[in-house]
């Protein structure tokens, strides 16, 4: 096989075996070496751009675009952890790189943090947090970098858009490029659940976004539009974190069935034009899981039979895609992706706290669906809207400090 003709579709398709045999995998590795964006050997030359902390032997660095920053390629989303030992363990074994946001635990997650990297030195580490669009933005900026302890991070997130719009806001380039003025936030970008490629197309026309958090995993239904955006902002220069890679780490809403979320984590990371992923940690066998994918990419053919590949469209699971199909064919025009969001929330990820927040925000009435007889919603994905958004908007009558 050419090099000409190997795409990671080919890769998919071929799986491990039929790579090695045609020698397609160590092109594939030169490939991306010769772009420059991915190192592993050791021994490092002096010139060697080094990551926050400095490199660790096997580990996998890519390259965060114009920023020159090298990361780990797998880094870590602390949204769901509240486990200080479990972070201080990601950070001592290598991962640079914490995710986190100014929503996440009420600031609790933050805090968390804040107390993790106190004492450490500022460069051996890498912290992003996300704000929303908001009248106070730069107060809650404030707000963030109190509980992290810090004068600055590493980025700064314009946190969840789903619209070019929202992107391209007049205020919203203002206020983040005031925020990058301002030494608060080395490096400045938006993170995006839903319309994905419009997100970071808007990115890249924005032109003064360094980095795009992006959902990405092997259930994407509109992969290849979403492929070919992440290729043309990694060609513009913008660094490209991949998120939800776990695509709702169950199949069912019972989690009998578990998603091999290693097997998923390795699939997204061989999409070369991302820099990085940010699975959710909670505990030590997935910190230790994720330790192995940074050292080693390759999808055993087991993995890649575990992932459905083939039928896996066709199963409902619990990752809502963001493709926002459902909005005009309900009659409310209710948030149908964000209510199942927080299904996947509560049921793939177990993280109550998350769901609720994510109910409450939406402010919807006790029954949503009232008087709607049939429900219009088809859902690319087969799932049952109606009976999914009535099941999790029952979260919104627990009071918050049962979540505190
Ligand atoms: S609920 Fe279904 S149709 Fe609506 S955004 Fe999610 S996957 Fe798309
Ligand atoms: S039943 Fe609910 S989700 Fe379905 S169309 Fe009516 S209001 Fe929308």
């Amino acid at each position: 096989m050419k090099r000409s003709a190997l795409n990671r579709r080919d890769f998919l398709k071929f799986g491990l075996t039929g790579l090695v045999a045609t020698g397609a995998t160590s092109l594939l590795l030169a490939d991306n070496q010769k772009k420059g964006k991915e190192t592993q050997k050791k021994p490092q030359t002096s010139s060697e751009p080094q990551p926050p902390g400095g490199r660790r032997e096997g580990f996998i660095y890519r390259t965060l675009g114009r920023t020159g920053v090298v990361l780990p390629v797998v880094s870590m989303g602390v949204m769901n952890a509240d486990n200080p030992e479990l972070v201080r363990a990601a950070l001592d074994s290598g991962l640079v790189h914490l995710d986190t946001a100014n929503v996440y635990q009420r600031g609790r997650n933050e805090e968390m943090i804040g107390q993790v990297i106190k004492g450490r030195p500022r460069d051996s580490f890498f912290i992003a947090t996300k704000v929303k669009e908001d009248e106070r933005f730069m107060e809650l900026l404030d707000i963030s970098l109190k509980r992290l302890g810090l004068d600055y991070v590493d980025i700064l997130y314009l946190h969840n858009l789903s619209k070019r719009d929202n992107v391209l806001k007049p205020e919203n380039l203002e206020v983040m490029e005031k925020a990058k003025k301002s030494g608060k936030a080395r490096f400045i970008g938006v993170s995006t659940h839903a319309n994905e490629p419009e997100v970071i197309r808007a990115a890249v026309e924005a032109k003064i976004y360094d980095v795009v958090l992006t959902g990405y995993n092997f259930r994407k239904d509109y992969l290849k539009d979403l492929d070919a955006a992440i290729a043309e902002a990694a060609a513009a220069g913008v660094g490209i974190v991949a998120m939800k890679t776990m695509a709702g780490a169950f199949w069912d809403k019972q989690r009998t069935q578990p998603i091999n979320t290693k097997a998923a984590l390795k699939w997204a990371l061989n999409n070369p034009n991302i820099t990085t992923a940010i699975p959710g940690m909670t505990t030590f066998d997935q910190l230790k899981s994720n330790l192995e994918v940074v050292k080693d990419l390759k999808l055993t053919p087991e993995e890649l039979y575990d992932l459905k590949l083939g039928e896996a469209q066709n199963l409902a699971g619990l990752y809502c895609q963001g493709c926002q199909r459902c909005v005009p064919q309900c009659s409310k025009a209710l948030p149908i992706p964000e209510m199942m969001r927080a299904y996947m929330y509560a049921y793939g990820y177990k993280n109550l706290a998350a769901a609720h927040e994510l109910v409450s925000s939406l402010n919807l009435p006790d029954n949503p669906c009232t008087g709607c007889e049939q429900c219009s919603v088809r859902c690319a994905f087969k799932f049952d809207v109606r009976n999914r958004l009535l099941d999790i908007n029952r979260l919104k009558a627990v009071p918050e400090e049962f979540f505190a």
